[in-house]
């Protein structure tokens, strides 16, 4: 199995990228990345004077052989594996409660037997995820942004056993991964999770379709279709519409008003995160009454 250690990472995603592997559809491959901090806060002592440099790294790009601009890449998260230690940092000015921050704090948090110990007296379950996964892109975008190619799109159920479907904007798709979250809740309000780094192991296959023009996740019991805008209104207007979509074509058992009702029923509006450059919405579908063929694997 191929590794992309970390050293090999990017800060945004563009046409011109160089990639520092290639894959064949079908392939298996591993990504070893830093955390959002690209491991500088390695105590709890920092200053108001001190700056991170290079931050929210992403590991790769790896180009997928076959993968044009209108396929669609579909990777398989097989396993999602943390260091055992995780980083919190709160400034002032940042988040959504940006102003109630009265000091720079970072906060380490050890994982023991797949727990945060948050401190002697509270300890919790960790919920893995990614929060940057992405391809290349017509336009340069930060790895700080999320968007149509992925990228920040921090939702909490980019985990193991989860089957993400992304849209190939450039040949070879160039795919990139890291920003990982021991936990994180819907919104990551401070503008951070439990940011930790790690090692995700994903299969890559090339689908000669467009599904969508939004990233779709599938996990064992639901669809998520993440759209991203400036406002979460736009956002979740995306994502409502772009789901809508995706199961009036791929769901031909249904109405149009049939969708339509059982979005209103079944289907969850939800926010992935608010503190992004855009602001990334999700609709959810349970897959016991939608259907959906998300197309055939070359
Ligand atoms: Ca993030
Ligand atoms: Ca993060």
């Amino acid at each position: 199995m191929k590794v992309i250690k970390k050293d090999h990472h990017i800060y945004s995603f563009r046409p011109d990228l160089t990639s520092v592997e290639s894959i064949e559809s079908g392939e298996i491959i591993e990504f070893e990345t830093y955390d959002s901090y690209r491991d500088q806060l390695k105590s709890e002592i920092v200053d108001q004077y001190f700056k991170l440099e290079g931050v929210n790294p992403a590991t790769g790009p790896v180009f997928v052989k076959g993968a044009e601009r209108g396929d669609t890449i579909k990777i398989t998260i097989i396993s999602l594996k943390l260091e055992k230690e995780g980083t919190m940092y709160l400034r002032p000015g940042a988040g959504v409660l940006k102003g109630y921050v009265d000091r720079p704090e970072v906060k380490k948090m050890k994982i023991e037997n797949k727990r945060i110990i948050y401190n002697d007296d509270f300890s919790f379950p960790i919920r893995p995820m990614i929060g940057v996964i992405g391809v290349g892109t017509e336009e340069e975008i930060s790895t700080f942004s999320p968007g149509q190619h992925g990228g920040n799109m921090d939702t909490k159920e980019i985990t193991e056993g989860a089957i993400l479907y992304l849209p190939v904007l450039t040949t070879g798709a160039n795919l990139a991964i890291g920003d990982f979250h021991a936990i994180m809740g819907d919104g990551e309000v401070p503008i951070c999770g439990v940011e930790i780094g790690g090692r995700v192991t994903v299969k890559v296959e090339v689908i000669k379709e467009k599904i969508s023009s939004w990233p779709i996740l599938e996990d064992s019991k639901n669809y998520y279709l993440m759209a991203s805008a400036k406002t979460l209104d736009e956002a979740t207007q995306l994502a409502t519409e772009s789901m809508f979509l995706l199961l009036k074509d791929k769901c031909s058992k249904f109405s149009v008003n049939d969708v339509i009702r059982l979005m209103g029923i079944v289907g969850d509006l939800r926010i992935s995160q608010v503190v992004n450059p855009l602001k990334t919405a999700k609709f959810v579908v349970p897959k016991d009454v939608f259907k959906v063929n998300l197309g055939e694997v070359q």
